[in-house]
């Protein structure tokens, strides 16, 4: 496959500045379908150049492509098509809307319209046809090119990627998940060091309420325009551990026909979602690494799996209470983050609904 430069859709990151915002330049600088040409974060930064506004926290240098571009205001008037947001929670929400409202196809990282009715929660391997509510969106909001697609929370994104196998071949009644969430996930800088360090905190604000909701969204219905939410519950404990990146997490499952965990690691080891058969630049292969050592997956050693794209299960066994318990792990600025809009991303132009300039099949086709 092979993608000219001048054949790239022109991208912008919202918030680049910041944790996930630097994991999207990561992701963005040398992808082979997207250009990233704009910068945008506060007014603190806005004028700066990226190397002076951008507190840089990942273990490579600053990519050469992006020190010294000038940050821009986070206004809707830059010149690309799509904007990736990592915006803080609290100002996401109107911002995306204008940007969407002006055209540009936002694919946003924020809560706050993960819950909106005509708004995607998407995980490409998981409910891609969900995109169908793109429709519903444009006809309700009077936008004919800008659009707002959303991925989860990243506890949610690495549970709902493991859920999925189990609930597509045996259905899910019911789900007990307890975290331990790394300190990125909480931005920069976050949670203090003198709180974080030598500590386990069992409270992490909105987290088990977003935990709780998204998954049986996202594996919920596409029925006429809405989505039907999945019919399990999910019982959620969050706590924030002193590790750097890599959110873990045990579950207990209980399942509408109970299997053992030999055909729950089946259910997982053959599965095969769609962006692994597009071929997705960022799609992971496989997108769930089974792990037969009786003490994996491990936060500092498996986060990479799939270059932070895949999700980890291990100790797969019959549980006392559910069905099947297993721990699940994964990265949670990659895939709990800007991997996952970027890979959203790539699932709209693969499927033609971003990328005015040529169809996708024929750019994917080259
Ligand atoms: P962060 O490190 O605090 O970064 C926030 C970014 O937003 C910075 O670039 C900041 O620019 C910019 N910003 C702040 N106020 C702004 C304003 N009024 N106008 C325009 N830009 C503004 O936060 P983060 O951890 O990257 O999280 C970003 C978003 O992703 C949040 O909605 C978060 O909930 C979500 N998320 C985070 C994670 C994670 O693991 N961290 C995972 C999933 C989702 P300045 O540098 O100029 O202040």
């Amino acid at each position: 496959m092979k993608v000219t430069k001048q054949r790239k859709i022109r991208v912008g990151v919202l918030g680049a500045t910041g944790t996930v915002g630097q994991r999207f330049v990561e992701a963005l600088v040398e992808h082979p379908w997207f250009d990233l040409a704009v910068l945008t974060a506060s007014s603190a930064s806005a004028g700066r150049s990226y190397g002076e506004a951008c507190r840089w926290q990942l273990s490579a240098d600053i990519p050469s492509p992006v020190v010294d571009a000038v940050v821009q205001p986070t206004e809707p008037d830059v010149d690309c098509e799509i904007v990736f947001s990592a915006l803080p929670g609290d100002r996401a929400g109107p911002v995306e809307e204008a940007f969407a409202a002006a055209g540009y196809g936002v694919f946003s990282n924020a809560s706050a319209h993960r819950q909106d009715p005509d708004v995607p929660l998407l995980i490409p391997e998981v409910n891609p046809d969900h995109l169908g509510l793109i429709r519903t969106q444009r006809a309700q909001r009077g936008w004919t090119r800008g659009f707002i697609a959303t991925n989860p929370n990243c506890s949610a994104a690495m549970l709902t990627m493991a859920l999925a196998p189990l609930h597509a071949v045996f259905g899910l009644k019911s789900v007990l998940v307890t975290t331990m969430q790394g300190l990125s996930g909480a931005g920069y800088p976050g949670v203090p060091s003198l709180d974080a360090l030598d500590n386990v905190i069992p409270f992490i604000g909105g987290e088990e309420e977003k935990l709780s909701s998204e998954p049986r969204k996202m594996l919920g219905q596409l029925n006429e325009g809405k989505i039907d939410l999945a019919d399990f519950l999910i019982s959620a404990h969050c706590n924030r551990v002193p590790a750097r990146e890599g959110h873990l997490e045990t579950v207990s499952v209980a399942l509408l026909r109970p299997a053992t965990p030999q055909q729950a690691i089946e259910a997982w080891q053959t599965w095969r979602p769609l962006p692994q058969e597009l071929g997705l630049p960022s799609a992971p292969h496989p997108p769930i690494v089974v792990r037969p050592e009786p003490d994996r997956p491990q936060t500092r050693v498996d986060r990479q799996a799939g270059r932070g794209m895949a999700v980890s299960v291990g100790r797969v066994r019959p549980c006392e209470v559910a069905d099947i318990k297993f721990v699940l792990l994964g990265h949670n600025t990659i895939r709990g983050a800007a991997g996952a809009s970027v890979l959203n991303a790539e699932l709209m132009v693969a499927q033609g609904l971003v990328g005015i300039s040529e169809s996708a099949s024929q750019r994917i086709s080259e």
